[in-house]
């Protein structure tokens, strides 16, 4: 007598499909195999699936029995087959009896028969849903995580004996459903430590910091030394929208790889915040070495790569950064072979003014030479400034602070706004390989902008005045539109537009 269940293991973050194939023969010396490259813990499993059996008074193992885990050339590893193993038993008993078509089923199984939550449910429910699957049976502690998956039929049980009267057709139920809306994020609650309201003052780049998170505009911060850069950088990612499930399966696949997965299994749901130094080597940035790891600007993905001190980096390691800006990946090439990983991140940069750091400063006089400063300067042009919208200047706390004597607002009353603003560019971008105005082309933007003759009028003149580039002037223009967006304008209006250009401050000195 024979039976198949269909269930899945993990390898890396990337699910495998297995196949568990019981078979019990009619007589001879009982006995209970498990082959199939199964590791140390499949093996403990066994013991599990015996007990479980037994105590719900389901002896089965007065003959012998081989299960095989097929492909067999795949090590098996974690307590996921405890379940499919159990059911494959009794299956192979009563075949007529179970329902397994189109069935992927995992858990662990405790030795009264209690099921438990297993690792990386997640990940093996999309690849199920990809491979066909209709319906998932596994252990009510995965269940909210089970069911982000879309379009898939997920059915938790808290013991066995409710398994098996479900497959046996006693036992009706509806598929588990979720309480909360569609992101992972809202399940797991937030867990930043950090918070917009912690910064005091710093109206402008608070501003430009939402701007940029509500457009995914890529921006630098130019200030004196202490005047909170860092601390308005690494709170950028609390006002980013959280991480849709591809995004954090994204994210979570390149850290997995990176080997920084604090939790085997566990799904990255916060978004990247990543600071390298400025001593970093083009390897450590980008990637490679000898086994072709994910380098910074992956391990950033979907979050903020955050290169403080910009001009302290090394010039190559800044043109580097151009392919990944560019194309949102990073290809490396290693000993004959390609890998390729994504590298779609939020630049974030932020220098000092100056070779001191206290250029323009209220307190701090500066000792540099009109020379040193012009040279000092000039290190920020070129082809990377050109791939960042927005430029502010981060003035030193005391002197901000008096003019806004307010301490900042909440990153969840920020996150609102950018929320609403990245729902208004996905309905515009619907049907388009674009999400966010920070990537829209010249004809898009002819298409997408709509903006009004004065807004257009007075960002020509600007362009003018200040002498802006071209690229420089659809900059000013694609951020418009995303103030625009925060505002909840259809078109984008003259006070759209001189917002915009407050963001362009090195294009005018
Ligand atoms: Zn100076």
């Amino acid at each position: 007598m024979f039976a198949k269940v269909a269930s899945a293991h993990l390898h890396g973050i990337e699910a495998i499909g297995v196949s568990v194939e019981a078979d019990m023969g009619g007589s001879g010396f009982p006995s209970f195999a498990v082959v199939g490259l199964a590791e140390a813990a499949v093996k403990e499993g066994k013991e599990r699936v015996r007990s479980a059996l037994k105590n719900i008074g389901l002896n089965v193992f007065d003959r012998p029995i081989v299960v095989n885990l097929a492909p067999a050339d795949i090590k098996k590893e974690g307590s996921h087959f405890d379940l499919p193993i159990a059911i494959g038993l009794l299956a192979a008993l009563e075949p007529e009896k179970y329902n397994l078509e189109s069935t992927l089923i995992v858990g662990e199984l405790s030795l009264d028969g209690a099921l438990r939550g297993v690792a990386g449910v997640l990940c093996i429910c999309s690849w199920a849903k990809d491979n066909g699957f209709k319906r998932v049976i596994l252990p009510l502690d995965n269940a909210d995580e089970a069911v982000l998956t879309p379009e898939l039929n997920v059915y938790p049980f808290k013991h066995l004996t409710g398994v098996v009267q479900f497959l046996q057709g006693e036992l009706k139920c509806e598929p588990h459903k979720r309480t909360s809306n569609d992101s992972l994020f809202d399940t797991l609650g937030s867990r930043y430590s950090a918070d917009f309201s912690e910064i005091k003052g710093q109206y402008a780049a608070r501003r430009a910091a939402e701007i940029a998170s509500a457009g995914m505009h890529n921006i630098i911060m130019m200030g004196t030394p202490g005047s909170g850069k860092t601390m308005l950088a690494s709170r950028i990612p609390t006002i980013l929208p959280p991480m849709t499930l591809d995004e954090a399966l994204l994210t979570t696949k390149v850290h997995s790889i990176a080997g920084l997965l604090r939790v085997k299994g566990s799904l990255v749901h916060e978004r990247p915040f990543i600071a390298p130094h400025h001593t970093a080597s083009n390897v450590a940035i980008i990637g490679g070495g000898a086994k072709a790891m994910p380098g910074h600007v992956s391990i950033a993905t979907n979050g903020v790569l955050f290169l403080d001190e910009m001009l302290e980096f090394n010039r190559s390691v800044l043109e580097v950064l151009r392919q990944p800006l560019e194309d949102g990946k990073v290809t490396i090439a290693r000993a004959g072979r390609t890998v390729s990983y994504p590298a779609q991140f939020m630049l974030v940069a932020a220098c000092n003014p100056c070779p001191c750091g206290y250029y323009g400063d209220a307190k701090k006089k500066c000792v540099c030479s009109e020379q040193s400063i012009e040279r000092y300067r000039a290190r920020l042009s070129g082809p990377l400034l050109d791939r960042i919208d927005l430029q502010v200047h981060v003035a030193s706390v005391e002197v901000s602070a008096l003019d806004d004597d307010k301490c900042g607002e909440s990153s969840q009353d920020i996150l609102k706004r950018v929320v609403r603003a990245h729902k208004i560019q996905s309905n515009r971008f619907a049907g388009m390989d674009i999400h966010f105005n920070s990537q829209m082309s010249e004809r898009v933007m002819q298409e997408c902008l709509n903006i009004d003759d004065g807004a257009k009028k007075l960002a020509i003149n600007a362009a003018a005045k200040f002498n802006l580039s071209a690229r420089a002037y659809n900059k000013v223009l694609k951020i418009s539109r995303t103030i625009a967006d925060l505002a909840d304008s259809a078109s984008v209006e003259p006070a759209h537009v001189s917002e915009s250009l407050q963001y362009r401050m090195l294009d005018k000195q």
